[in-house]
């Protein structure tokens, strides 16, 4: 079974034998992941690795992989090599060793968001879920249950990943939900969400016909029925949604509703 490989990630290992990069192997396996986020909005992932490097003697702080909306970065061995330890969270909290059985430092790969308004959330946010998806890929570990946030390990002193994704509009619960559902996609368990194609326009209404709630599906909610001859306004659609008489069109209203193609014409 493969994973989809939606994005590049770059090996650009600190010198080891350093503070930051002991060099000492992850053994006997990766049992699970830390989610953070730089605290440092606008660093990139670049200049993250380049600091890292830079004071690689000073510090042993350092994590496996950063994250922005261009790049995935590997400083530390974790996807592209052997994996090796990293100094991510504190060895004296608690939680890691209750909940996973280890100290996130021997055990979990350590995966650095970056954010801030120079940084596009969506594509930063969209390699953040599909990396820490494909780590679970990689070493086997349940999407479900083996992502866990800094300030779950370390509240007293921590509150990333939060406060980075909320600067992306997201939430820590829906990062957790997200990685679900883009390893089932990646995998293959589930299809991908169709693409929209953005473009406007307006239809006439041929039969009674239900506006649904937000997906192009007869799964969800109808939000309103609409009376043969009105006028619909769209504002994108999708191809490849769920068929009906051989028909996977469904155009999209301004309202984030979805409306199956198969009952409107052009207006003309
Ligand atoms: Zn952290």
């Amino acid at each position: 079974m493969p994973f989809q490989q939606k994005f590049v990630i770059t090996p650009r290992y600190l010198t080891t034998g350093s503070k930051r990069r002991s060099g000492k192997k992850i053994n006997p396996d990766i049992k699970f992941i830390v989610a953070h986020d730089t605290g440092n909005p606008n660093s990139s992932a670049s200049g993250n690795v380049r600091y890292y490097e830079n004071s690689r003697n000073e510090m042993s702080a350092s994590a496996h992989l950063f994250v922005d909306d261009k790049e995935i970065i590997e400083c530390i061995p974790a996807l592209t090599g052997p994996p090796e330890k990293a100094w991510h969270v504190l060895y004296g909290v608690p939680t890691d060793n209750q909940l996973f059985g280890f100290n996130a430092n021997d055990a979990a790969i350590g995966v650095e968001y970056c954010y801030g308004d120079k940084i596009n959330a969506d594509e930063s946010y969209a390699r953040y879920v599909w990396l820490m998806a494909l780590i679970c890929f990689k070493f086997s570990l349940d999407p479900k249950n083996s992502v866990v946030g800094h300030s779950f390990l370390d509240p007293q002193r921590k509150t990333d990943p939060g406060t980075g994704l909320s600067h992306s509009r997201r939430t820590y619960d829906q990062l957790l939900k997200d990685i679900v559902m883009e390893y089932d996609f990646c995998t293959g368990k589930i299809p991908p969400p169709p693409k929209l194609i953005n473009q406007n326009g307006t239809v006439r209404v041929t039969v009674k016909l239900n506006i649904r709630k937000g997906e192009p599906s007869t799964k969800v909610p109808v939000a309103e029925i609409v009376m043969p001859g009105s006028l619909l306004n769209y504002v994108g659609y999708v191809e490849n949604s769920q068929s009906i008489n051989g028909n996977a069109k469904w155009f999209k209203d301004a309202n984030g509703n979805f409306f199956w193609s198969g009952g409107v014409v052009a207006d003309s």
